[in-house]
């Protein structure tokens, strides 16, 4: 067995012991006699996983109690349109534009109501977070949107807009359990799980309980309301119930990380390994102002396509595989999420240096 160096921006690199231990446990769970794959989402055995999984998310992440956490199905691109459906009451919100997970929120919010633009980046290809101290938030607007962590530019919100007293809605895909936050600053945090925490089709939401409520726009599927989700417990029918049991698996891989904190920690240490080679390298340059870089997704350059094409390959050759970078920016990402090691990041920077040697 040979495993590489996966920068995959998603689905992406999950920790190995976790990978060891659902493997040791594929057959026979914990004496059941069966796969977590072949359960009942009724059963006592699936019930504990999915509480567990909570409890030790709402360890991690200190939820306030007056959070739910619901686990769902649709990606975070079926959430773009729950949001609305669930909170639009005025028909009216303020949308953050730093890029195109951002913009898809945005356009979906238009179908159910008036999505206004507060600011965006997109003069600049999304390379920074537009100041977002004093927007044009006006008083009859449901909620403010963001996407935290930008994972195709790699930009990430290092504080909060002020919402002017709005509920703050955030798309967390990307950065999701990459280091503390403060759940009680915001109304709504998501994300789906490829990304940081899981392997896809679940959609972790926390959410303030206030606004799971009954009144949601007419129209709105069962399946789609807050409230449902939230009176059965992430049970109303089944749930991804092998996935949200992988989930639960990294939670307790992060705890025994040493909690957020550390990770938090990890993840800076990591990033600076490739930031700083790519502040000093003339050949490679990173695309993003430096203050507002993600820790979590690093896209750089070296402004010739051919070259930029002839790196992707020769990496992958040597085991650093998925950096080609998104189709609209070019170039290459590398995408550093809490299961790459550092030795990962080491290990692509020597090569990096190495490339840059031989081609200049
Ligand atoms: C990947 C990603 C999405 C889309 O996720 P799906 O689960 O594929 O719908 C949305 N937002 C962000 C920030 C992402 O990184």
């Amino acid at each position: 067995m040979s495993r590489v160096y996966n920068f995959s921006a998603g689905p992406a690199v999950l920790p190995e012991e976790v990978l060891k231990e659902a493997a040791d446990e594929m057959l026979d769970y914990k004496g059941s006699g069966m796969s977590v794959m072949e359960m009942s989402h009724r059963s006592k055995v699936y019930d504990d996983i999915i509480k567990e999984a909570e409890a030790d998310l709402r360890e991690l992440m200190n939820i306030p109690d007056n959070y739910k956490v619901l686990f769902l199905q649709g990606g975070a691109s079926q959430f773009f349109a729950e949001v609305p459906m669930n909170m639009m009451k005025n028909k009216k919100a303020g949308y953050i534009l730093t890029g195109q997970w951002a913009k898809k929120a945005f356009q979906e919010a238009k179908i159910y109501g008036e999505a206004v633009e507060l600011a965006s980046s997109a003069d600049k290809t999304f390379s920074y977070i537009p100041d977002c101290s004093d927007l044009p938030i006006t008083d009859d607007m449901d909620y403010v949107y963001i996407c935290e962590n930008n994972t195709i530019y790699g930009t990430k919100f290092k504080t909060l807009p002020n919402t002017k007293g709005k509920d703050l809605v955030s798309d967390i895909s990307s950065c999701f359990l990459s280091e503390p936050i403060d759940v009680s600053k915001y109304a709504v945090v998501y994300g789906g799980v490829q990304k940081n925490v899981g392997p896809a089709g679940v959609v972790i939401a926390i959410i303030r309980e206030d606004l799971i409520t009954d009144d949601v726009l007419p129209g709105t599927p069962t399946m789609l309301k807050w409230k449902t989700q939230a009176d059965n417990d992430s049970l109303y029918n089944t749930p991804p119930c092998y996935n949200i049991y992988i989930c639960g698996k990294v939670f307790k891989w992060i705890k025994k990380m040493g909690g957020l904190e550390a990770m938090k920690k990890h993840n800076e240490a990591k990033a600076k390994i490739l930031y700083d080679y790519l502040d000093q390298s003339k050949l490679f340059k990173g695309t993003v102002v430096k203050e507002d870089r993600s820790l979590m997704n690093v896209p750089f350059v070296t402004g010739d396509a051919d070259l930029d094409a002839k790196f992707v390959k020769e990496a992958a050759a040597a085991g650093f595989v998925n950096l080609k970078g998104h189709r609209t920016v070019g170039g290459m990402r590398a995408s550093i999420y809490n299961a790459m090691p550092t030795e990962g990041v080491e290990k692509l920077v020597a090569f990096m240096k190495e490339f840059e040697a031989a081609n200049s």
